[in-house]
């Protein structure tokens, strides 16, 4: 056994402060990580400037610090990683796996999301995504692997997603492209992450195996998709919807309810202990096959 071996990492895009979701991801990664006496890693996913809030990075590390979930190494923020993305793209490029498409939304949207490659052999203007080449349709397109919380997945990228995105038409690095090369430069070992990106696993296998990495450090990678922190509504809580941020002071009482709501049984008396004590108990406890096989949560108070 090697404990060093386990390296986990929680990756907020700086959008918004954390509420109950965000705070279960975080909490769920770090609780694995030690758990396993891994390292647990914080990478900052601030690539998509149109979507982000100035500060919001700066108030998630104080929130993660004042619930005490402290992490290992420096910090990786993405937006200092344009050399690694663009070496990557250009890799691809040179591999021939690449191509520009000048396809707008509308085009993409009428085609069910699933995009047909229509641009393969096109010669297009100079405002283009660049997508990447899938294999022909057939077992080669299809990527599985056994999720640690929802169990087997698996989708065919020919028929399910189509040409992946690497480069986005405005000019930015994809999220798909970002996360696989990040993954693998941080030797990522396991990844807890919410449930809305169980469908995205697929395409980051695929991405690091085109970048080079070999199925057998593919298939090593540990995936656990968590369910999704709900409101009344049933939609997931999310800065849109106005999900409460994370009350200041209010610590231990979010640990325990996070700890509830993912199903670990924390003792009640543990509410009124400090967050110190709670992170020690919750490590020590720590049960992964605990945590619901299922889509969706409410958040406290949305039942
Ligand atoms: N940055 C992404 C988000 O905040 C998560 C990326 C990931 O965990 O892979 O939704
Ligand atoms: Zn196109």
């Amino acid at each position: 056994m090697k404990p060093s071996a386990y390296i986990g990492r929680f990756a907020p895009s700086p959008t918004g402060p954390l509420h109950f979701g965000s705070l279960v991801c975080a909490l769920a990664s770090y609780l694995d990580a030690r758990h396993h006496q891994g390292q647990w890693l914080v990478r900052i996913e601030d690539i998509d400037p149109p979507r982000e809030i100035p500060g919001s990075t700066a108030t998630i590390l104080k929130q993660l610090e004042s619930h005490g979930l402290l992490w290992d190494g420096d910090l990786l923020y993405q937006s200092q990683r344009s050399d690694a993305y663009n070496a990557a793209l250009a890799q691809l490029r040179n591999d021939g796996l690449t191509y520009s498409c000048d396809c707008n939304r509308q085009r993409v949207v009428e085609l069910g999301g699933i995009y047909d490659g229509h641009c393969r052999q096109r010669q297009v203007g100079s405002e283009s995504a660049t997508r990447l080449r899938l294999p022909e349709n057939g077992r080669d397109a299809i990527m599985a692997f056994n999720d640690l919380i929802m169990g087997d997945y698996q989708q065919n990228l020919c028929t399910e997603v189509g040409d992946i995105v690497v480069k986005r038409r405005d000019g930015l690095f994809s999220y798909q492209l970002a996360v696989a090369v990040d993954d693998h430069f941080q030797n990522i070992s396991h990844i807890i992450r919410g449930a809305d990106l169980l469908s995205s696993t697929p395409r980051q296998l695929y991405v690091q195996r085109c970048l080079g990495a070999s199925a057998d450090q593919v298939a090593a990678i540990q995936y656990g998709h968590l369910p999704l922190a709900v409101n009344a509504e049933g939609q997931k809580l999310s800065k849109q919807n106005h999900a409460p941020a994370l009350v200041p002071g209010d610590e231990s009482n979010n640990l325990w309810l996070a700890l509830d709501w993912l199903q670990q049984a924390p003792p009640i008396e543990l509410r009124r202990e400090d967050k110190q004590y709670i992170l020690n108990w919750a490590i020590a406890n720590w049960s992964m096959a605990s945590i619901p096989k299922t889509a969706e949560i409410p958040a406290p108070g949305a039942e």
